[in-house]
C-alpha cells in the first residue's frame, strides 16, 4: 500500500477537507494513474450527504469522484492495453465479477457484485473505495478506458459519468434523425444529452427551470427551448415526443413530462432524487406510455461513447477550479450555478 493526498468528508454534514489516503500496490493486472482532472457530478453531492441512504448509505470518510483522466504512471506485469506516459480515463465502475449475464452481456453496470469508484466494500484493502479527488489511483486494466488525443483533457473528464450516463439510453432508446427528443435539465448530464441527441440527427427540445439558460442550449444543438414553469409553452409539445430523458437531481412533476409523449413514447429517467416521484396511471395509461431508468452504461459502450467524441469533437464545457474551491462548488452546483460542469485541476492537490 501506498499513501497518496485526497479530499475527503468526514460526515453528511461536513465539508471537504485535505487527507492521505492508501491506495493498493499493484497487481499483475492493475494500471496506476496520475489523476490530472477529476469531474464534480451530481452524485458525488447526493453521496456526500447522505441522501440515497436508503438505497446506497455513505461510509465515512468518502473520497468522491467518477470522472476521472490522467496519465498511466506504472503497469502490472500481465496489463496489455496500457503503458506509462498513455492518457487513460476511470468512470463509475472499478470492478464487477466478470461471470454473471449482465457481465457477459458488457452490461457491467448491473452486475450484482459490481464495485463503483467509491463507496463500495473494497476487496483489496477492505473498507470502502476511494474516488476521484485524489492525486492517483488504482484500477484493474479491464475498468480502464482510452483517451482520444484529440479532445481536451479537462472536457474530456465529464464524459466518464455524465457523458457515458445520457449516451447510453439515447442509444438504447433508438434515438436517430426524425425523432423528436426532449432533454429535462440542463445541467451536467443535460448538456451532453443535448450534444448527443443532436449528434445522433434528432430534433432537440430543452426544458429548463432557468430561462438564462435559453441561449446557451441553443449553442448546444437544442432546436427549441421551453421554460417548464409556463404551463402554455409545455401545452404546445403536448403528445409529441418519442423520447424524453429526465436528468433532474430534486423533486418535480414527472407527469408534466409523461403527458408531453405521444403513443407508445418513453420518458428515461437518469437523474435520481433523493425522494420517489409521484406517478399519475393515467398519464400512462391513456397513451400506452412507459417509464424506465437506466444506470451509467457498461465498459465497452464507455469506450465507444469516448471514441464517438473523438471522431466528432465532443467534450463537455466545464470551469475548471483547484480542489480548494471544491466546498463552494457544491453550493453552486445546487443552485444551477455552472457551464456546464465543475472539473477539478488536480495539479492543485499537489500543493495541498
Ligand atoms: P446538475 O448539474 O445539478 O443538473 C441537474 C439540473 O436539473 C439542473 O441544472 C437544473 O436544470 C435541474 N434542476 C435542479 N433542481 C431542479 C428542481 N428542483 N426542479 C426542476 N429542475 C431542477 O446535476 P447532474 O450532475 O447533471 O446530475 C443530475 C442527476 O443525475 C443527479 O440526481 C445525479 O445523481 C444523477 N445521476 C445519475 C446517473 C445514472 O447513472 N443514472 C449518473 C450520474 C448522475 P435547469 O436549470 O435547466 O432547470
Ligand atoms: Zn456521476
Amino acid at each position: 500500500m501506498y499513501n497518496t493526498k485526497a479530499y475527503s468528508a468526514a460526515s453528511a454534514t461536513s465539508a471537504l477537507s485535505f487527507t492521505q489516503i492508501g491506495r493498493r500496490d499493484l497487481t499483475e493486472h492493475d494500471v496506476q494513474i496520475e489523476i490530472l482532472f477529476c469531474g464534480i457530478c451530481h452524485s458525488d453531492i447526493h453521496s456526500v450527504r447522505n441522501e440515497w441512504s436508503s438505497v446506497m448509505p455513505t461510509t465515512y470518510p468518502i473520497v468522491p469522484g467518477h470522472e476521472i483522466v490522467g496519465r498511466v504512471t506504472q503497469v502490472g506485469s500481465a496489463v496489455t492495453k496500457y503503458k506509462p506516459d498513455d492518457l487513460a480515463a476511470v468512470g463509475c465502475l472499478v470492478d464487477s465479477d466478470g461471470t454473471c449475464p449482465h457481465c457477459q452481456a458488457n452490461l457491467e453496470q448491473f452486475c450484482p457484485n459490481l464495485t463503483f469508484t467509491f463507496n463500495s466494500p473494497d476487496k483489496h484493502l477492505g473498507g470502502v473505495t476511494y474516488g476521484g479527488y485524489s492525486d492517483s489511483i488504482v484500477v484493474d486494466e479491464r475498468f480502464v478506458l482510452r483517451v482520444p488525443t484529440n479532445l481536451n483533457l479537462p472536457g474530456v473528464a465529464p464524459l466518464l459519468c455524465a457523458g457515458i450516463t445520457t449516451y447510453s439510453p439515447l442509444r438504447h432508446w433508438g434515438v436517430t434523425k426524425g425523432k423528436k427528443v426532449g432533454v429535462v435539465g440542463l445541467g451536467g448530464l443535460g448538456h451532453m444529452g443535448v450534444k448527443f441527441a443532436h449528434a445522433f440527427g434528432a430534433h432537440v427540445v430543452v426544458f429548463t427551470t432557468s430561462p438564462d439558460k435559453k441561449e446557451d442550449a441553443l449553442r448546444l444543438g437544442a432546436d427549441e427551448v421551453v421554460v417548464s414553469r409556463n404551463a402554455d409553452e409545455m401545452q404546445q409539445h403536448a403528445g409529441s415526443f418519442d423520447f424524453i430523458l429526465d436528468t433532474v437531481s430534486a423533486n418535480h412533476d414527472i407527469n408534466a413530462y409523461l403527458n408531453l409523449l405521444r403513443l407508445d413514447g418513453n420518458i428515461t429517467l437518469v437523474g435520481a432524487p433523493e425522494k420517489p416521484l409521484d406517478v399519475s396511471a393515467f398519464s400512462l395509461i391513456m397513451a400506452r406510455r412507459s417509464l424506465s431508468g437506466s444506470s451509467i452504461g457498461g465498459i465497452a459502450e464507455t469506450q465507444e461513447m469516448l471514441d464517438f467524441c473523438g471522431k466528432h469533437n465532443i467534450t463537455a464545457d466545464v470551469e475548471v477550479i483547484p480542489i480548494q474551491k471544491v466546498n463552494e462548488a457544491y453550493e453552486r452546483l445546487l443552485k444551477s450555478d455552472v457551464k456546464y460542469r465543475f472539473c477539478i485541476d488536480m495539479a492543485s492537490l499537489k500543493s495541498a
